[in-house]
C-alpha cells in the first residue's frame, strides 16, 4: 500500500531534520498566510559572545568581580545570552560563586542571590545607560547589585548562516513578509533585520506582546506560523497556527509548546517543510 500524501511529507520532513508533530500540522503548515520570527537563538545562531564589559563609575569592585557574579547567576540559565557571560568569566579563569535563589524572569533576564547580594543581569530598563552599545548595534544588558546598575555587557550574536535564505524562501512560499520580533533593543534588532531582509521589526517586546501580535494577526483572518527557541516564545508559539521551535539551542518550554521542532540545526529547513506541506496537499486534492 502507498502512504498517505501528509504521512510520507511527514517522512519527508524527518529526513531534512524536521520533527512535524501530525499529520493535521503538515496539513496547516502549507496553508500559513503570515510569518513571524524571534531574533536571537532563531535568526541568530544562539551562540553569542561578549563583546564589551563596562563598569560604572563609583561603584568599586573591579571587572573580575562583577564578571563572576554575572557569570555565576547566568550559569543557571538557558538562554543563549547566558552563555557569552559564563564563557567569558571561563575565559578568564573566574572561579564562580554559589548562587541562592535563582530565578529566570523570561525575555527580562536572571536574578539570584552571590553573597547575600541580589545580582541581576536584564535587558536595560533606562535608555541613557547603554545608547552607546544599543547604536552599535549590540544586545546591551545590564547588571544590577542590590537594584544599583554597577555594569553593562556588550553581547554580539551573528546572523545564522541560512537565515536570509531562509526568509527570502518563506517570503516566496507564503506571499507574507516574515516579521521580526524580538525582546532585544531597537539597534540590535534592526542591524540584524537588515542583514537578513527583513523590514517589518517590533523590539522590546515581552513575551506576552509576541503573543498579542500572534493573536491579532489571527484575528484578522491569517494563518500564522511563528518560530521561535525559548520559553519567552512559548506563548506565541501555542497561539499560532504553525508554532516551530528550533531544537539545539530550544528551550524544554519552546520545544513542547512547539507543533514542530527542528532538530537539525537549519532555519532553512522550515521553508523546505512548507514547500513539502504544498505538494502534499496538492497530491490529496
Ligand atoms: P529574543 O526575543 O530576541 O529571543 P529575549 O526575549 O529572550 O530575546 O530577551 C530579551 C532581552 O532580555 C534580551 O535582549 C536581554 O536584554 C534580556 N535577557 C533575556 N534573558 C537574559 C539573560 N539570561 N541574561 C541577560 N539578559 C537577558
Ligand atoms: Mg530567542
Amino acid at each position: 500500500a502507498t502512504m498517505p500524501p501528509l504521512l510520507s511529507a511527514i517522512a519527508n520532513a524527518g529526513r531534512h531534520g524536521v520533527l512535524v508533530k501530525s499529520a493535521a500540522v503538515m496539513q496547516q503548515l502549507g496553508e500559513v498566510d503570515s510569518v513571524v520570527v524571534d531574533k536571537t537563538g532563531t535568526l541568530t545562531e544562539g551562540a553569542p559572545r561578549l563583546s564589551a564589559l563596562r563598569l560604572l563609575p563609583g561603584t568599586g569592585f573591579t571587572e573580575e568581580t562583577v564578571l563572576a557574579w554575572a557569570a555565576a547567576v547566568e550559569n543557571n540559565s538557558e538562554h543563549p545570552l547566558a552563555e557569552a557571560v559564563v564563557a567569558a568569566a571561563r575565559a578568564r579563569g573566574l572561579d564562580l560563586p554559589a548562587v541562592e535563589e535563582f530565578k529566570a524572569l523570561p525575555g527580562i533576564g536572571v536574578t539570584g542571590v552571590v553573597g547575600g547580594a541580589t545580582i541581576t543581569v536584564a535587558r536595560p530598563r533606562h535608555a541613557g545607560l547603554v545608547t552607546e552599545l544599543e547604536e552599535l548595534g549590540e544586545t546591551a544588558v545590564v547588571v544590577e547589585r542590590d537594584g544599583h546598575p554597577i555594569a553593562v555587557l556588550g553581547i554580539v550574536d551573528q546572523a545564522r548562516g541560512d537565515a536570509a535564505e531562509a526568509v527570502a524562501g518563506l517570503t516566496a512560499l507564503t506571499g507574507a513578509r516574515p516579521a521580526l520580533l524580538t525582546g532585544d533593543n531597537a539597534r540590535a534588532a534592526e542591524r540584524l533585520a537588515g542583514e537578513v531582509g527583513i523590514t517589518d521589526v517590533r523590539a522590546g517586546l515581552l513575551p506576552q506582546d509576541k503573543l498579542d501580535i500572534v493573536q491579532e494577526h489571527a484575528e484578522r483572518g491569517r494563518k500564522v506560523l511563528a518560530i521561535g527557541d525559548g520559553v519567552n516564545d512559548a506563548p506565541a508559539l501555542t497561539a499560532a497556527h504553525v508554532g516551530v521551535a528550533m531544537g539545539r539551542v530550544g528551550s524544554d518550554v519552546a520545544l513542547k509548546a512547539a507543533d514542530v521542532v527542528v532538530v537539525r540545526d537549519e532555519l532553512a529547513a522550515v521553508p523546505a517543510v512548507v514547500s513539502l506541506s504544498r505538494r502534499a496537499r496538492r497530491v490529496v486534492a
